[in-house]
């Protein structure tokens, strides 16, 4: 076979390589023979069929305990889910009127019943309930197993002679918890995507694991050979000695790069020339406040509410919201939360707000113009961060300002809030450090003005980029026009660092491009020292800027705003990263493992 017939393409959902011959193992819905029971048989089958799931319960908790030893507490709530069919009412009464009026077979009629629900979901289209899918499947397997007297496929692997990768049509988290990295090094699976239970469970215990290949059973005979990339989603069949040898240097590469990372994490973030640079993590949503900090974060450089409306039928209170900023400010004591008012608007339009649809979403009524236009729910957002800020250090930054007077505004409502809270004798700030986003071309041009009226100017190269190009964000034909690195947004990216230095005031960047190696460079060498990036890419940053000077960022950045083109920037900078940085402990066609948004690894 040639080389691109003997790679195969899927999921990559748990890092890492693994090498061995491959075995297939079948986790599927056993054979069950339709057999019908006398009318006097009927009940004798359904307590058949309780015991059954008694015992089945028996062995889910053991699993779950299991879970929470190998992979801990939130990845053993993974088996809750499957615990909770077993209890299922509905599900299970089924089964039982199933024997009671067909006079099935209890194996019979848990198969009727599954079948019956798997369909259902899988024709309501919702991608939660396909998730769940495995988790159905994984259920029925062990009941209908238990109850035809049948030893489960968790033994297969006790029995390989070396260690193995293993090939299933779909893998159930149980399966997957029980398995020992002696045995099995590798995990591939027709079904499943990245959040899958199984995935989250292979990801914890460190099995490399491709989700999603399509076809994997019939096309990878049991016992080839193989090369399994987790991080690239790639399985190679029957590798030569030279494919061998490339894959083992990828993973030492890949494993030196980790342990400078896992390093990177309680160093501190300085150049080579002694410059400290912050660096913050943007935060979407609650979980990643975790994730941020394991990560080493300097506070939170963009923490988006939306979170809060979106989805949710009514606007969130005061106190609720308060409640998460003092959440997040404390766990972040010490160091600055940026909170950014609502960015409601363009694609992001809650139940509360949705009015008349707009030709032109992204150039009408979105964030800050929502807010100035909705002073109710601005007031009380304002409000919750004024007295959160009592305990936490919290800062407020509002999106999408294109004029001075936007920031006047809410300037007057902060001032108006802090005096209302206080003549109601509730405890709160009198005033929290005010910053603008600059993420339109108006905004960058106007920043000298900008930062005399506010505390800091932070840039949001996202929507920056989209509306100085022209170019729809997430429009994928246009994907390769969309690029922070074009001489019209280098110029204002300068622009912006200078007119906040000149102001004595911080700037900052918090766009995606902040979270890649080469653009990260680039941004020290045009002056920013704050960057708030995606909390997987953080301590990629933080080894990025220990091993450059500013002096050399400098030159790296005056030569890219000389550029006539964006790729032609990119070269320029990437020629320069390379004469401080070992670039070949970067693997190509890698992405930062796991996490929202993650950095990239690509140059
Ligand atoms: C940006 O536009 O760069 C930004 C950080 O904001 P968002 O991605 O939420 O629009
Ligand atoms: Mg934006």
């Amino acid at each position: 076979m040639s080389p691109p017939d003997r790679l195969l393409k899927g999921i990559g959902v748990s890092p890492g390589i693994a090498m061995g011959p491959t075995v297939t193992v079948r986790w599927a819905l056993p054979e069950v023979p339709h057999r019908v029971v006398p009318r006097t048989q009927v009940e004798k089958e359904v307590r058949r069929l309780r015991a059954a799931l008694k015992d089945v319960r028996g062995q889910l908790s053991e699993l779950r305990a299991r879970a929470e030893d190998r992979a801990g507490v939130d990845e053993a709530r993974i088996f809750d889910a499957q615990l909770l069919m077993l209890e299922d009412k509905e599900f299970i009464g089924g089964v039982a009127e199933l024997i009671r009026e067909n006079h099935f077979t209890a194996e019979k009629a848990f198969e009727f019943k599954t079948l019956e629900v798997r369909d259902l979901w899988t024709a309501a289209g919702n991608p939660l309930l396909k998730e769940r899918l495995a988790d159905l499947t994984g259920v029925a397997i062990r009941v209908i197993q238990h109850l035809m007297h049948r030893r489960g496929g968790a033994d297969v692997w006790e029995s390989l002679s070396e260690p193995s990768i293993l090939v299933a049509r779909e893998l159930s988290p149980g399966l997957t918890v029980q398995l020992d990295r002696a045995h099995v090094v590798g995990l591939i699976s027709e079904e499943g995507t990245r959040t899958s239970h199984a995935a989250i469970l292979a990801h914890s215990i460190g099995i490399p694991a491709i989700f999603g290949l399509r076809g994997a059973v019939a096309r990878i005979r049991s016992g080839t050979k193989a090369i399994l990339d987790g991080t690239r989603g790639t399985v190679l069949l029957d590798p030569t000695p030279a494919e061998i040898e490339e894959a083992q240097g990828r993973d030492t590469r890949r494993r030196e790069l980790s342990t400078r990372l896992e390093e990177a994490v309680a160093q501190e973030s300085v150049t080579l020339d002694g410059v400290h640079i912050a660096l913050r993590g943007n935060v979407d949503l609650p979980d990643e406040v975790a994730a941020a900090k394991v990560h080493g974060a300097e506070g939170v450089g963009l923490l988006r509410t939306e979170f809060l409306i979106t989805g949710h039928s009514e606007l969130p209170s005061e106190d609720e919201q308060a409640k998460y900023f003092q959440h997040v400010g404390e766990a972040f004591a010490g160091h600055p939360v940026v909170i950014r008012t609502y960015d409601l608007g363009g694609d992001k339009f809650p139940a509360p707000f949705r009015g008349s649809p707009e030709a032109n979403p992204f150039l009408g009524w979105r964030a800050i113009r929502v807010c100035l236009d909705e002073p109710e729910m601005f007031r009380t957002q304002i409000r919750a961060v004024l007295r959160a800020a009592v305990t936490a250090n919290l800062h407020l930054m509002i999106p999408l300002v294109t004029r001075l007077d936007e920031v006047e505004r809410t300037l007057e409502m902060m001032q108006e809030e802090a005096a209302r809270l206080e003549q109601e004798g509730i405890a709160a700030a009198k005033s929290v450090p005010l910053g603008v986003m600059v993420e339109t071309p108006a905004a960058a041009v106007l920043a000298d003005r900008l930062v005399e009226v506010s505390d800091f100017l932070s840039v949001g190269t996202n929507d920056l980029t989209q509306y100085t190009l022209v170019v729809d964000r997430g429009n994928a034909r246009l994907a390769d026009r969309f690029t922070p690195h074009d001489p019209s947004v280098l110029r204002l990216l300068k622009f912006v660092a200078e007119a906040a230095r000149s102001a004595g005031k911080p700037a900052s960047v918090c766009g995606e491009m902040a979270s890649e190696p080469l653009s990260a460079f680039l941004l020290l060498g045009l002056g920013y020292d704050t960057l708030s990036v995606a909390p997987p890419a953080l301590p990629f940053i933080k080894w990025l800027i220990r091993q450059v000077t500013t002096a050399q960022a400098r030159a790296a950045a005056d030569a890219a705003l000389a550029a006539r083109s964006a790729e032609l920037a990119l070269d320029i900078l990437r020629f320069a990263l390379a004469e401080a940085v070992d670039l070949t402990l970067l693997d190509p066609d890698a992405r930062l493992p796991a996490g929202r948004r993650s950095g990239s690894l690509k140059l």
